[in-house]
Order: structure tokens, then C-alpha cells, then sequence
């Protein structure tokens, strides 16, 4: 039986993993956490999942909330006035497939159960280079799927895919509940304010049932960029609701009634967007392949990341499949990395970049959804399928 181990349990090591399992390997998942630590923690993101993603998680039988996660059907987009807080263009677009937002404790969690009950081995320990290199010696293949972690900074940065060498967006999120519906608005409501940032709010599942999930992107040094110093969770929510009354009066509207969903809903932080090399080599003839945001970090503002590391998971499994007994070499991890950037990787970063820097183009399309509601509904879908999108932008240049 082939053994592969996998360093990190977020959404790409453990649907890897899990995968894996359900083929007969034998798999080995590191994990800084136990799943009751990571249940009883703070929350790591606010991860809208589009329909092709899900479709890979029910294909695994990991769908365990379908019938209780809100189900998210539109996108509503807002811009204000540069000069002041008003609305200057708003549509709301229908997506084709519902999509989801599942707090990634209760995920990571139940699916660390998941994958111990199908057999594989969780081995809660921080794993250092030393550990890799001992880690090596013993599989047929070694992924590191660490996420943010220090771990990643291993995959050297591929400079010619890389667009950014600092911050784009310091970013805070916060789960609430108690937030006022707005009639035909189920999904997220994307509000941009030039020059200062983006406030998104997406129905989500949390611990304790349906929430809202706040986003807030702000620009390095503006108003936004405020959450450093900020440490007790309400203090974080009083001020998200002094800049919605500030900056996004129609959203904070419906907010009066908000609360935190717990005392652990509250995330701040940054990061540079970085495309990494797939391989590293620690000791030679036992390359690590990288998977998910270890090599592959978009800022959240395109909704990409968990999207790429359910993709890429799903991507990397088949390929495993299909090389049966061969050696898994440095040459067969760049071709498949290769493969799936070409596939999909490019289209997830190019969009995620768009959202970041929007060009003309996509400006002008954004203005078009709204007045006619087919684009509206058109780019609601390129969440889920940037590639359609990018291609028609590229087509009108
Ligand atoms: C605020 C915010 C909002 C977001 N919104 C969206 C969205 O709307 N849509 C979307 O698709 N994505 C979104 N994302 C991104 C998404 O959450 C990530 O891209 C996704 O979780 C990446 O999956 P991963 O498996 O690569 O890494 P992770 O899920 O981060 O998992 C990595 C795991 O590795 C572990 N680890 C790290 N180092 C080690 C080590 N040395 N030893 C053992 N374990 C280790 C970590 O503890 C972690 O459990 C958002 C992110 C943030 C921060």
C-alpha cells in the first residue's frame, strides 16, 4: 500500500487526505491542532464555496451541512461615490448553483473526525523542517498543504507569477448575528468604497447556526486599516459599525441589532498575495509537493482561496490516481502543478487580481450589470467560473 503524508489540516490537506483515503492509500495528516482545539478556537476565515467546489465535496461525502447552510443564491454589488457615502452603482446578479459559507472550525473539525474514522492517522504535532526531513524518509510522497504557516515559506516565490511584494488589503472578520434581511438579497452584498476599501456580508453557518459574516478590506494606511490595536471582540464590532455608519450608511442601517455569534468571531490580520514554486527539495530524490495556499495565496477579496484548495485537492487526487505505482519525482509534481495553474490556478489569480485592481474593462462591466440584469447574473457566476469572465475581457481588449 502506497503512504503519503500530508503536513496541515485545513480545506486542502484534509479533502486530500480524506480522498486519498477513500483510494486505499494509507495517509498520515499532521496537524498543529486537535479537531476539539480548532472547534474551540477563533475563526479563520469567511469562505465562500461555489458550486464546482461543492460539487467535489459531495462527490467525497463531506457535505454533512448541506441541508442546514444557508443556501446563498445572489451577489449583490455596490460602489459608492469616491467623495462621498453614496450609492453610484448597484446590481444584484443571480448565480446558477447555490453556494455556501461553512465557518471552517465546524469543517475542519467534523473532518478530522472524518478522516480518523476512515482510517487515516492524525498526528497532532507543528512539523519543522528536521521533522520534514524525517517525515520524507518514510512515504511516497510528502504534500505540504500549511496554509500560512511558516512551513510554506519553504516553496521558493515564483517571481513571474507573483504580482504583489506587499499588502494589498489589511482585512478584519467578524460572524454576527441579528443583521436585518434585505428582501431578495440571499448572498453576499459587496460594497466597494474607492480609495479606502470593500465591506462584504455573506449568510453563513457558524457553531451556532445560520450568521452573517463580515469582511471588511481595507486599503494599508486608510480607515480601514484600523483593527491592529483593537483586541477585545466587541471593541472590534463597535468599530465595525462606526465605519458602516461612516463609510457604508446603507449597510449599517441593518445593523442596529447586531451581535458577535460568540466570543471567538473575530479575526484581523494581512498578508502579501504570493505565487510560490510547487516543489522544494530538503533531501535529494525526496521532493515535497506544495497544494492549496502553501503555494498559492490570493487575497480573499476575489473568494478564491478555499475555492483553489477544494480544486486543487481534486486536481492533485486524480493525478495521484492515475501515476498507480510510478515514482512520484520532482518531474511529475511540476507537471502537475503545471497542469492545474493552466486549468484553473491562473484563473482564480487573475480574478482575485482584477477584484484588487479593477481595469477599465471589468469598471465597465461592472457598470453594465447594472442595467441589464443578464450581466448582473453573468458575473455573479464568474465566482464560481472566473475563467468565462477572464475570457471575455481578454476578448474585448
Ligand atoms: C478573512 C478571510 C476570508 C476568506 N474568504 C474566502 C472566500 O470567501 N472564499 C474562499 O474560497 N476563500 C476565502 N478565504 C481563503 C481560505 O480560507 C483559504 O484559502 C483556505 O482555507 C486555504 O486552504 P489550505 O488548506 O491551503 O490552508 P488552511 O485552510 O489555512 O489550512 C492550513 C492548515 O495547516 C496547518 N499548519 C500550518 N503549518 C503547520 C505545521 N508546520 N505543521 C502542522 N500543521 C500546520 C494550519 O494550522 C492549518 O490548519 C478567506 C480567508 C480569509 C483569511
Amino acid at each position: 500500500m502506497r503512504s503519503i503524508s500530508i503536513i496541515g489540516a485545513g480545506q486542502a490537506g484534509l479533502q486530500l487526505g480524506i480522498g486519498l483515503l477513500k483510494l486505499g492509500y494509507k495517509v498520515s495528516i499532521y496537524t498543529r491542532q486537535t479537531a476539539q482545539e480548532v472547534l474551540n478556537g477563533f475563526i479563520l476565515s469567511s469562505p465562500s464555496m461555489f458550486h464546482s467546489a461543492l460539487q467535489n465535496e459531495r462527490n467525497l461525502g463531506l457535505n454533512f451541512w448541506d441541508k442546514i447552510c444557508p443556501e446563498n443564491k445572489t451577489v449583490t454589488y455596490t460602489l459608492s461615490k469616491p467623495t462621498k457615502p453614496e450609492i453610484a452603482i448597484n446590481w444584484r446578479g443571480k448565480t446558477s448553483q447555490c453556494y455556501q459559507a461553512i465557518d471552517q472550525r465546524l469543517k475542519f473539525s467534523r473532518w478530522m473526525e472524518e478522516f480518523t474514522r476512515l482510517g487515516g492517522q492524525l498526528i497532532v504535532q507543528t512539523v519543522g523542517t528536521r521533522d520534514l526531513n524525517h517525515i520524507i524518509q518514510h512515504q511516497d510522497l510528502t504534500i505540504v498543504s500549511g496554509g500560512k504557516g511558516e512551513i510554506s515559506q519553504l516553496f521558493p516565490i515564483d517571481k513571474t507569477r507573483s504580482s504583489f511584494n506587499k499588502v494589498q488589503r489589511v482585512l478584519c472578520c467578524l460572524y454576527v448575528k441579528n443583521v436585518e434581511r434585505i428582501t431578495n438579497s440571499q448572498g453576499v452584498r459587496a460594497n466597494v468604497i474607492p480609495t479606502i476599501g470593500e465591506y462584504f456580508i455573506t449568510p453563513g453557518l457558524t457553531l451556532t447556526g445560520p450568521c452573517e459574516m463580515m469582511l471588511f478590506e481595507g486599503f494599508p494606511g486608510g480607515p480601514f486599516d484600523c483593527w491592529k490595536d483593537i483586541l477585545k471582540p466587541d471593541q472590534r464590532l463597535a468599530k465595525a459599525c462606526e465605519l458602516l455608519n461612516k463609510f457604508v450608511p446603507w449597510e449599517a442601517e441593518l445593523c442596529h441589532k447586531v451581535k458577535l455569534t460568540d466570543e471567538k468571531a473575530t479575526l484581523q490580520g494581512s498578508y502579501i498575495p504570493i505565487v510560490r514554486k510547487p516543489t522544494f527539495c530538503l533531501s535529494p530524490g525526496k521532493p515535497l509537493l506544495g497544494l492549496g495556499d502553501s503555494i498559492l495565496l490570493n487575497d480573499p477579496i476575489g473568494g478564491q482561496g478555499a475555492n483553489n484548495a477544494n480544486h486543487s485537492a481534486t486536481f492533485y487526487l486524480n493525478k495521484i490516481k492515475e501515476h498507480k505505482n510510478q515514482l512520484f519525482n520532482e518531474k511529475w509534481m511540476q507537471e502537475t502543478f503545471e497542469d492545474y495553474w493552466k486549468q484553473s490556478a491562473q484563473w482564480a489569480t487573475k480574478w482575485t487580481n482584477l477584484m484588487l485592481h479593477p481595469t477599465k474593462s471589468f469598471a465597465s462591466l461592472l457598470k453594465a450589470a447594472s442595467l441589464q440584469p443578464n450581466v448582473a447574473n453573468w458575473l455573479a457566476d464568474g465566482f464560481n467560473t472566473p475563467e468565462k469572465i477572464l475570457a471575455e475581457i481578454e476578448y474585448k481588449k
